[in-house]
Order: structure tokens, then sequence, then C-alpha cells
């Protein structure tokens, strides 16, 4: 009866257990062994790289060789002469007669080298290397390319977002009801300039009562002054668009201004209204029979029943109310009638 024969391998030949941090270089010269030495006897690796931990490395004690497994179809003696090895040297690291192994075993052959396995591992591991960095490349690329690719849309989308803005505004600007609410504010314009002409053409007829009435009294016709020192005019008077207020016919102008600009008073008068009304927190003064409103401030600076003269601080500009942003909305009255300031201011 025969026994199960073990595969035999040479006793100069050690099995190391890989550990973590080990590479193929720091194994080699941990066992002073060169790294085409070490792979000479490792022919299974696949790669100069990759080594888990807890997988097993041959190391060759004795003198380094090429450590070749018989297959079926080979002989010691075949390997030996295939490989050019030293019979003698052979036989003395293996510490076994080539005769005597089998198909399984292992044979290490003193002296050979597997410099072309080394070579072509390292070639692979450079190889892989550049794969590498051209797939870095390749993403790095894809990515420039798809910000690109979103920049431009940001830009189509914005284009075309301004485009139909611009559509929109002029679809309302050549509307016919807007046509029809310009033409109306153009005869309003007229009827109250005719007004105005009219109170002008009274007041030339009065001219000694009203000379001293406007004087005492503080009435606009005896000029008004501009009731900020910096401003910009945003909106006219009789303007109309889609900010709330102006909704209805806009009866004053709309100076805008930052935050807690002072408001001055544009005429003499008394304060009739300081507070909460039509125009947020307004303020509302009367000479003679003409009224100024001083509306969206953020604070007021005089109280109801207060006596100004033209150049006073009225209060701050603010955005109370119906607002859409700092702005001062000055309005004129005349005889309960609202006219355009700009026809008074200097
Ligand atoms: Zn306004």
């Amino acid at each position: 009866r025969e026994t199960a024969r073990q595969p035999q391998r040479p006793s100069s030949v050690r099995t190391y257990v890989v550990r973590a941090g080990d590479t193929m270089g720091r194994v080699a010269s941990r066992f002073g062994l060169t790294l085409v030495d070490l792979l000479s006897a490792n022919l299974d690796r696949t790669s100069l790289d990759d080594l888990p931990v807890g997988s097993t490395l041959n190391i060759p004690t004795g003198q380094p060789g090429l450590l070749v497994k018989i297959k079926p179809g080979q002989s010691a003696l075949s390997l030996i002469a295939g490989y050019g090895a030293d019979l003698v040297a052979t036989a003395r690291v293996n510490d076994v007669l080539p005769t005597e192994l089998e198909v399984g075993d292992e044979l290490l052959l003193p002296g050979i080298r597997a410099e072309s396995f080394a070579q072509t591992l390292a070639e692979k591991r450079e190889a892989e290397r550049q794969a590498q960095i051209a797939r870095e490349r390749q993403l790095k690329y894809e990515r420039y390319l798809a910000w690109k690719k979103q920049k431009e849309r940001d830009r189509l989308e914005e284009k075309y977002a301004a485009q139909a803005r611009y559509e929109k505004y002029l679809a309302w600007k050549n509307s016919p009801e807007r046509r029809a609410q310009m033409e109306a504010y153009e005869r309003q314009a007229q009827y109250e300039a005719a007004q105005a002409a009219a109170r002008e053409r009274q007041v030339a007829q009065t001219p000694q009562r009203t000379a001293v009435s406007a004087a005492s009294s503080g009435s606009v016709r005896s000029g008004l002054a501009w009731p900020m020192r910096s401003y910009r005019l945003t909106s006219r008077y009789g303007e109309r668009d889609i900010a709330f207020h102006r909704q209805f016919f806009h009866g004053g102008i709309d100076l805008a201004a930052p935050y807690g600009t002072p408001i001055y008073a544009a005429a003499a008068g008394t304060v009739t209204q300081s507070g909460y009304g039509a125009f947020g927190l307004n303020v509302w003064t009367t000479g003679g029979d003409s009224t100024l409103i001083y509306g969206h401030m953020s604070r007021a600076a005089v109280s109801a029943g207060q006596r100004v003269e033209q150049g006073q601080l009225l209060g701050y500009v603010g955005c109370t109310g119906v607002c859409t942003g700092p702005h001062l909305h000055f309005e004129v009255r005349i005889g309960g009638e609202t006219i355009n300031p700009l026809g008074l201011l200097p």
C-alpha cells in the first residue's frame, strides 16, 4: 500500500507571512536579497505592489535561485537542463537527488535569476502608473468640460430670461391698455396744467392778499425747496408701473436715497399728520391751501400741530408702508388736488 506523498520543497526555502507595511523591496532587503532574487523564488507574483497582509512569500535562506514547480511532462532533470543550471549545485541546495523529485515538487535552480520576470512586473507597474495618470487626466478634463457646459447653460439661461423679460416689457409697453393709460395721463396732465393756470390767474387777480397769505402761510406758490440734499428721481408724477402704490395714478414723485437720509420741509407749514397713514410712516404739512406729503419714512422728527419752517428736518428716509426700496414719496396738493411737484421745485 502506497502512503500519500507530500510535495517536496527545498529545506533552504522558508515561508514568510506578509505583515502590514511590507513591500517587496522591504522584504527582500530584510533577508539580504535583491528584488530579483526574491521574485525568482516567487514566480506566482502578478504584481510588484499587490502584497496582501497574510499572504506568503518564499524566502531562499541559502543560495538564491529560481524556484520552479515540476509540472506534468517535466522532470527535475529536464528543468535543470532547460534552464542551464549546475547539476551538482542544484542537488546540494535542494538536499535531494534531482531524480527523486516528482511532478508537484518544487525545485530551486541556484544561480538562475528571473530577470525577465522582474522586468515584466516592473513594466506592468509602470504601465499601471501611466494608465492611472491618463485616467486622472481624463477625469479632470471631463470635469472641466462639465463645468464649462454648465457655465454655458447658465449664460444662455440668463440670456433667454433677459430676453423674455425684455419681450414682456415690450408687450406691456405696446399694449393698447398701456397706450390708453398714457393718453389718460396726458389728458390728466393737461387738465391739471389748465387748473394750475386758472389758479395762477386767480392769484394774479388778487396779488396783495395772496402774497401776504403765501408769505405767512408758507403756500407752495412762494416756491419749494428740494426735500433732500441728494436723491435719485425714480418715479415722476403721473407715472405708473407695477410698483404697488402706482397701481393708481402716481400723485407725487419718488426720490430714492439710502435709509436714514434726512428729509427737510420743502415749504413752511403746520404738521397735520405725523405717523402711519396712507404712505407708511408719513408726515403731512399744510400751509394755506396746499398740503405736502412726505411718505415711507423710517422715522419722523416732528409731531402733529408743530409749526415747521422751510428746510427744517422732518424725518428720515425709510421704506415703511407699500414700498420696494428706501425712497421718499413727495406729494404736493393744492386745494386737495395733486400737482406735479417738479413744476414748483428749483
Ligand atoms: Zn410714490
